[in-house]
């Protein structure tokens, strides 16, 4: 390698190509790599074992059984290829140990004559069956461990495997070996700082990739995944906290005045206590009003935790001093539903105006969706530009071309997941006076595990508000089995028709097509109305509805003219009738833990107990009622209302999936950090993050850290980071 006697670089180890490693060469061995998506010396070392064998615990050949699930390590004795005819192609192969022999067969599988030379030692998983009285596995998963020559090891590191790749596991490893080996003279550069890595115990990185790929013992090897982790973990964090940084030093915003007339008016006439996390999160909100640095702040909440009085409370700061607050709901039904509420909230609210005759005047709140047109558009229009409406509630129709506002103070966005980071961005340029941008607060009512959070999120801060207004009646969720629920679920509606309440059926939901799912809550109303509910007034809410039938089936159901409403996953979020006290969630299976958990926060807004009933299918249609299996969802959501409980127990379930899509994961940086089982390392790397870059905003001191960055980040990678 070069001349240079500073330790080696992952940049220069990135410059150099495989065909430098003598194991390796030029020839098909180097194209099998490149095939593999390695194409230079640093994507060898971070190309990652998929497990690990333990040596010193497999069992021997003798010690196989028939049924047991085993894994075997012994030497391929003699391959046979069946002849091409009738019937699969075979592969027959037999591979023994000092304790006995064991006939391996593949089927359709011819290419395994090619890799399983006589000789070599191989590490074969699978079940154990019997063959005509000998014991067998058939189309096992095989790793190549090694040529006879490869020196014993007692952990054996297993690559991913491809089978149109010849790649085998021991030619990875010798290519790491020799490049490891070949990198000590000048030693691998470490660009964590030193008094980092001692904070938080972490073992040097030359040592770590060693470890990992050519571990001497468990200990080991996980020392060596920990630390490699926190370097992934580490890249993400830096890149969040460094925009959020820069976004800090760079923009100008509004410092607001806290405790005006407006805001106390409204607190006091609230006809509540604030309960303790709405006391501790407004006082979180109102230090970032008052800071001239524009805020940017996540609100999460479970559904009913009360968000809305908190963003209202924040809206009320900006008008106090002058400027106007704009609420931004992902739907148009939300954004109506939002305006109505807050106008009720804010009823007889008088703002101090020396310029009116009486001293003051109402507080003038409007909605502006795309349904909102003409005249009525226009008025709304020019109240905006000219400051004369103080709050402004709507859809994305807030951030087109033409809306202009006088002085845009506090910007709140609902529902976070449904926009993306360039929309918060522009709402955030329709700025205040002077060009300052307004301080901005997202609210979401899925709560996400903190570490998530912290991923997800990264560039904003968290306020958290974990606590309930009082007074609310426990929902009871029950599990139920048949083909439509049993009977006990359809009575216990009946009796709360009877006692004058309302109930929810939902319907399941099918991704595949809104049309099936839109004839399926059809089909199910008409059973429900010829059978089980014969008799109730039953109503049919679904996404494809025209929006002015939608408002009046709504509309009857808020007024008490329908005992019933059948719907699809239109009714997640947002709608809020306190008198429906029974959601029945048909195939609640085919919904996803947070799904569940906001569509269940549909009832148990009244004084009255409120049910919630997760209805499967049976596992056996012939015998309907037979207890299924609840699965591990409907358990979690029987056993617990606590949105922030279900988060973790959702991320346990479904791994990172549920924060990223397939698509985001497989480009994200995160090989061998996991934000399930890493939750500790999330944390030290935030932490470490902000204690380089708060020295350091633009790491001119940690050049090599940076170039890391660029070196692993790709541009999408970035962007996908910034998306949310
Ligand atoms: P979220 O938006 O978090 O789902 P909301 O803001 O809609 O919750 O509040 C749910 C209900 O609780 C509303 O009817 C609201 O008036 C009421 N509420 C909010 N804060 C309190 C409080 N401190 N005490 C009593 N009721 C409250
Ligand atoms: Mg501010």
């Amino acid at each position: 390698m070069s001349e240079n006697q500073h330790p080696i670089t992952f940049r220069e180890l990135a410059g150099l190509d495989l065909s430098r490693l003598k194991s390796v060469g030029s020839g098909k061995r180097k194209e099998a790599f490149e095939k593999f998506g390695i194409e230079n010396l640093a994507d060898l070392l971070t190309h990652y074992p998929r497990r690990w064998i333990d040596r010193t615990r497999e069992a021997s050949v003798g010690e196989l059984a028939e049924g047991l699930d085993a894994l075997v390590v012994a030497e391929v004795r003699s391959v046979q290829s069946s002849p091409r005819g009738r019937g699969p192609q075979r592969v027959n192969v037999v591979v023994g140990d000092d304790t006995g022999t064991l006939s391996v067969v593949f089927f359709n599988q011819g290419w395994r004559e090619r890799q399983l030379a006589p000789g070599s030692l191989v590490a074969l998983h699978g079940r154990v069956s019997s063959f005509r009285g000998r014991l067998q596995m058939a189309n096992p998963t095989v790793d190549v461990l090694g040529d006879p020559g490869e020196r014993p090891r007692p952990i054996v590191a297993v690559y991913p495997q491809s089978e149109k790749i010849d790649l085998p596991s021991w030619v990875v490893r010798r290519a790491i070996d020799e490049t490891l080996s070949r990198c000590r003279q000048r030693g691998l550069s470490d660009p964590v700082p030193v008094e980092i890595r001692e904070r938080y115990s972490l073992v040097p990185r030359h040592e770590a990739l060693y470890d990992l790929h050519l571990p001497e013992t468990f200990a080991a090897k996980e020392a060596a995944r920990r630390r490699l982790a926190f370097d992934e973990l580490l890249r993400v964090q830096l890149v969040l906290v460094m925009r959020k940084r820069v976004m800090e030093r760079d923009q100008l915003g509004i410092a607001h005045r806290i405790g005006g007339p407006l805001v106390r008016r409204f607190l006091d006439t609230l006809p509540y206590r604030l309960t303790d996390a709405q006391v501790r999160v407004i006082g979180e909100i109102e230090r970032d009003l008052a800071d001239a640095r524009p805020m940017h702040r996540l609100l999460q909440g479970d559904v009913g935790a009360g968000k809305t009085l908190v963003a209202v409370e924040a809206m009320l700061v900006a008008v106090d001093g002058g400027h106007q607050g704009a609420l931004m709901a992902p739907t148009e039904v939300l954004a109506e539903q939002h305006a109505s509420g807050v106008s009720r909230l804010l009823d007889g609210l008088r703002i101090p105006d020396p310029d009116n005759l009486f001293g003051e005047r109402a507080v003038r709140v409007e909605l502006l969706t795309n349904r909102v047109t003409g005249e009525r558009r226009r008025e709304v229009l020019a109240g905006l530009a000219d400051g004369s409406v103080d709050i402004v509630i709507g859809t994305h129709a807030l951030i087109q071309e033409g809306v202009e506002f006088s002085s845009l103070g506090v910007v709140v966005i609902d529902e976070q997941h449904r926009f993306g980071v360039e929309q918060r961005a522009a709402l955030r340029d329709k700025g205040g006076e002077g060009g300052r941008a307004p301080d901005v607060l997202v609210m979401t009512a899925t709560p996400i595990p903190r570490t998530a959070a912290m991923t997800v999120y990264g560039d904003l801060d968290v306020s958290i508000l974990d606590q309930k207004p009082p007074g609310r009646t426990p929902i009871v969720t029950r599990h139920a089995v048949g083909p439509l629920g049993s009977s006990e679920v359809w009575a216990d509606v009946r009796e709360r028709v009877a006692d004058g309440r309302q109930a929810y059926v939902v319907c399941p939901l099918i991704e595949e097509s809104e049309k099936l799912e839109v004839a399926s809550a059809e089909e199910t109303k008409a059973r429900l109305e010829s059978g089980e509910l014969a008799g109730l007034r039953i109503g049919l809410l679904h996404g494809r509805m025209p929006s002015a039938d939608k408002e009046s089936v709504m509309d009857a159901f808020r007024e008490g003219r329908l005992d019933v409403l059948v719907a699809t996953t239109v009714i997640e979020v947002g709608v809020d009738v306190p008198n429906a006290t029974a959601m029945v969630i048909l195939d609640a299976d085919r919904f996803g833990i947070a799904q569940l958990h906001q569509l269940r926060g549909r009832v148990g807004r009244g004084s009255h107990e409120s049910v919630c009933w997760l209805v499967t299918s049976p596992a056996d249609e012939a015998t309907p009622g037979l207890v299924a299996e609840m699965g591990p969802r409907i358990e979690a959501l029987v056993s617990s209302d606590d949105g922030f409980f279900l988060a973790e127990a959702d991320l346990e379930l479904r791994g990172e999936g549920t924060l990223m899509n397939k698509e985001q994961k497989g480009r994200s940086d995160l090989k061998l950090a996991s934000l399930r089982r890493d939750r500790e390392l999330v944390e030290i790397a935030r932490e470490a993050a902000f204690a380089i870059v708060d020295t350091d905003v633009t790491l001119s001191d940690h050049l090599e850290l940076k170039d890391e960055l660029s070196l692993f980040l790709r541009p999408e990678d970035e962007k996908f980071l910034f998306k949310s």
